[in-house]
């Protein structure tokens, strides 16, 4: 068996170096470094950022903890410095695992010829090729990502408006940065910024940040965000950019029926993201997508050619790098006809901002919307040992948990079982994951109450939570 992979992010390579591993033979595309936008653009660059953010923020406090006299400068350039560092190193080791006998890696730009070949042409960075290729396989996986959005205003391509992409190579610190979208993307970076010293506005189109979110906890999110010093405004329909000086833009927006503007030095372009389809020839093959990305099964991530897949951004389900990982295994195992327990609906997710917060299964919002009944139980990082000792004491846990239905109603839930966990404080992003491993294997609350949690730890704050029946 052959297989080809069009790119080599956390849904490609990951895939390429699980298929080699099984003596699947495997010809992997990339057009540009190997790690995708997770590992040179997204995940990995932007953690750096809050690592240094996180630094900062301890100097800030410096006092409470005893130090005194402090002084200190901030070099960004060293910053940034870092950051490449740090990709390049994990590049390096992605690079190092992908030298195996069974996989190929190509340099170069793959577009479909027919449903089972695929033509490589040159054009590539770093490395590439000299002339045109084509490969044929069985078997084909598409994980070719995603690229930012922008909003079809007057002024959003004026040069100097920065994506995700630009934004984490600028030279100096903002004195400004005005951040359009209160998604996850753009909470990351107003964080990291406001603790950069940068005077922050988010501007959000919906009546809550992190609108995919538990609505409670993007409110108290907001709130705390808002208590370091970032103004957050909601409702606000951005519709036009000018730039107002070689210094600085505006961007005017209404919100409740009013004109607002915003002035700042610079501007970040963060309201999403699209499947990356250009190029790939898909209208020729007939492969169904959408403006969301390519249509896949909900199981498989079969196309609707079934021997092409779609793993990833690129299909538009959760565009999250784990999430591209574990679609990857999904569709390889498919192909090699391999049971898994692969619960692909529970998916946790993670906003690093300061205080993080994270998620796993249904919301309680979700749940009223379906009629689902459930009970929240909650806990508050104020009250969690651990968290008083760090001086990080803002935020919550929430646990949902189904309920017994009214009479005469029904659930698809068993009362008792927890459906989710939705959390923001310190180190949410860790906790989180013990919730995930219990809902994917669909315990109830008897179950999580029956796990021990070390004292004095961040994770009793779920402990808490679950046992405050
Ligand atoms: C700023 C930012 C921060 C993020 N932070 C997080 C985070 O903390 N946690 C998290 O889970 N997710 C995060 N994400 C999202 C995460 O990066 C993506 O979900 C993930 O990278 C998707 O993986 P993928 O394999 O589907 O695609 P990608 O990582 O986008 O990889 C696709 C690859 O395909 C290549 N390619 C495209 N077209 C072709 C072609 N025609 N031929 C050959 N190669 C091609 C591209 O060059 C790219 O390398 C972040 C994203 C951004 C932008």
């Amino acid at each position: 068996m052959k297989i080809i992979i069009i790119g080599a992010g956390p849904g490609g390579y990951e895939t390429a170096l699980l298929a080699a591993k099984r003596g699947v033979e495997v010809v992997l595309i990339e057009s540009a470094h190997v790690g995708g936008i997770c590992l040179n653009e997204g995940c990995i660059p932007t953690k750096t950022f809050c690592k240094n953010a996180e630094v900062l923020d301890s100097l800030r406090e410096g006092e409470t903890f005893g130090l005194t006299d402090l002084t200190y400068g901030f070099d960004f350039s060293k910053v940034i410095d870092r950051k490449n560092a740090v990709v390049e190193q994990l590049r390096g080791g992605v690079e190092g695992l992908l030298n195996n006998k069974l996989i190929t890696l190509v340099r170069g730009k793959a577009s479909f010829k027919d449903a089972h070949t695929v033509t490589v042409t040159p054009g590539a960075t770093p490395v590439t090729m000299e002339k045109s290729v084509e490969y044929s396989a069985d078997h084909i996986i598409i994980a070719t990502g995603s690229v930012s959005s922008s909003l079809p205003i007057p002024g959003a391509d004026l040069p100097g408006i920065l994506t995700s992409r630009e934004i984490l190579d600028i030279e100096k610190v903002p004195s400004s940065l005005c951040v359009i979208g209160g998604g996850v993307i753009g909470l990351e970076f107003a964080s990291i910024f406001s603790s950069f010293g940068c005077e922050v506005t988010v501007l959000e189109y919906c009546k809550d940040i992190l609108p995919r979110f538990d609505t409670d906890l993007a409110k108290r999110l907001k709130q705390s965000l808002s208590k370091r010093g970032i103004s957050i405004e909601t409702q606000a329909q951005v519709t036009s950019i000018t730039e107002c000086d070689s210094n600085a833009y505006t961007v005017s927006y209404t919100r409740k029926g009013k004109e607002e503007t915003v002035t700042a030095e610079k501007v970040l372009m963060a309201v999403g993201r699209r499947a990356n389809v250009a190029s790939l020839n898909l209208d020729d093959l007939g492969l169904e997508y959408t403006q969301r990305g390519i249509v896949t099964d909900e199981r498989t991530m079969q196309t609707n050619i079934p021997h092409i897949y779609a793993v990833g951004d690129i299909n538009g389900r959760m565009m999250l790098a784990h999430a591209a990982t574990f679609q990857g295994i999904v569709a390889l195992d498919h192909i090699m006809g391999v049971e898994n327990q692969i619960d692909l609906s529970v998916m946790p997710a993670a906003v690093f901002t300061s205080p993080e917060a994270a998620s796993v299964g249904l919301t309680e919002d979700e749940c009223k919307e379906r009629g689902i009944p459930v009970k929240c139980l909650k806990s508050f990082f104020r009250a969690n040992g651990k968290a008083v000792t760090m001086g990080e004491t803002d935020g919550f846990c929430k646990v949902v948990v189904a309920a017994e239905p009214k009479e005469g109603a029904q659930s698809p839930y068993q009362p008792g079982r927890v459906l989710g966990c939705h959390l923001y404080g310190p180190h949410s992003s860790d906790i989180v994951q013990e919730a995930c491993a219990m809902i994917s294997r669909k315990a109830t609350l008897e179950e999580f109450q029956s796990v021990i949690h070390t004292h004095p730890t961040l994770t009793e704050v779920l402990q808490s939570a679950i046992h405050s029946v």
